[in-house]
């Protein structure tokens, strides 16, 4: 089923867990609400589930109002990251009690519940638990378990709120995996909440970055990674740098160097924020092309080395990412000294309340030493814009 969310708005007093609100979700579609805490991620999934209502908005499902309907009525499963299971219930009996308690009329056979059950079990992997308790199982096993008594009752929607938050890397790292092809094969639509980055980027069709109760951006992973539309999801995602810049007329003057490349001819005179990533400062082949930089660290990041540099001129550090084969062919160590390109720089400007966002390429001459460390910024960033 699709779901249309608009304009949705939940304050408490004069503040707003959520701030108008609007997302489409497509039937079978797998999204990810992403956001720090308290950004009103699980205030969202609540008034989806019909544990809360919105001060104003609307969302249809299908077509239909489903804030007319009770919670009860909505068809929705629910997996929480403490939704306890029933303790004194077995896995079967946890599994069964949604479709127990339905009134008589609804209610499906003992013979059909216990058909069903082993069914969901198979499906979450567990045949061979049906008669354990909760406290004989382990906390991925557990939030199986959830899940496989969320989806008895044949949800239309299914929501996940952090439902592997409390357990440890690895287990949320293979539950991520199953749960992807568990979503796929059932067809379902799907929304998770999630602070976990990686979680959502791998998991989902689709990404909703979430800052204090506002929706930042929609978009694909890849989207979300390479296309951050404001300096808040640029900065959440991933890592990155912060260098504030100026841009005059055809040069970028950043961090007391002047950078020469394309630029919109009406950023000029504009103070901007540029943000690059790790991987957009590479070691440049020639000595007089780039800039001078001194490694302060250099560390192993999972397959890349991390190398923070404090670049040549001003105080301005900066975080890079290289492969341990550069690292190791130059013979490269702390202390020493190498010259970097910055490949490509994301420029965000205020304007009118939003952000406009603009890539910088700086041509590949664009970057020499000579030009380096002679710029005293301070006037410009310092001057009101
Ligand atoms: P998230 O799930 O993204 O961490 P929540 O949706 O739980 O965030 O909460 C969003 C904001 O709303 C938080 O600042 C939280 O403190 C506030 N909030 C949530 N529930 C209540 C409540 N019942 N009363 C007052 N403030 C609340
Ligand atoms: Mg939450």
């Amino acid at each position: 089923m699709s779901i249309s969310i608009n304009g949705l708005t939940r304050r408490y007093g004069s503040f707003s867990a959520l701030e108008r609100v609007s997302l489409d979700v497509a039937e079978g579609e797998f999204v990810a609400l992403l956001g720090p805490s308290g950004s009103g991620k699980s205030t969202l999934l609540r008034i989806l589930a019909g544990l809360d209502d919105p001060d104003q908005g609307s969302v249809l499902r299908d077509g239909e109002d489903l804030l007319a309907l009770d919670a009860r009525q909505r068809r929705v499963g629910l997996v929480f990251q403490h939704y306890a299971l029933f303790a004194h219930m077995t896995v079967t009996e946890n599994v069964a009690f949604g479709l127990r308690v339905r009134p008589r009329a609804q209610r499906p056979s003992r013979r059909e519940i216990l058909a069903r059950v082993d069914e969901l079990l198979r499906r979450v992997q567990l045949e061979g638990l049906a008669r354990r308790y909760p406290a004989q199982l382990s906390g991925g096993q557990r939030q199986r378990v959830a899940l496989a008594r969320a989806l008895a009752v044949e949800p239309s929607l299914l929501l996940l709120d952090e439902p592997f938050g409390a357990l440890d890397a690895q287990v949320r790292v293979t539950l991520r995996g199953w749960l992807r092809e568990l979503q796929r094969s059932l067809g379902l639509t799907t929304l998770l909440v999630t602070h976990d980055q990686d979680e959502a980027l791998e998991l989902a069709d689709r990404v909703v970055v979430m800052n204090q109760g506002r929706i930042e951006q929609i978009g694909t992973p890849s989207e979300i990674y390479r296309e951050p539309a404001t300096p808040f999801v640029y900065g959440f995602i991933g890592r990155s740098n912060h260098i504030e810049g100026y841009v005059e007329r055809d040069r970028l003057l950043l961090g007391g160097h002047a950078i020469r490349g394309e630029l919109p001819p009406d950023l000029g005179g504009q103070r901007v924020n540029v943000w690059l990533r790790p991987e957009h400062a590479v070691l440049s082949s020639r000595s007089d092309i780039g800039w001078t930089a001194r490694i302060v660290r250099l560390a192993q990041a999972g397959g890349v080395i991390r190398a923070t540099l404090a670049m040549h001129g001003e105080g301005v550090q900066m975080e890079a990412e290289w492969t341990a084969g550069e690292v190791t062919a130059r013979g490269l160590a702390e202390g020493d000294t190498v010259t970097v390109q910055l490949r490509e720089l994301t420029l965000f400007t205020e304007v009118g309340g939003g952000q406009r966002r603009d890539v910088f390429r700086p041509f590949r001459d664009g970057m020499s030493p000579a030009s380096g460390g002679a710029i005293d910024m301070g006037p410009w960033l310092h001057r009101k814009a």
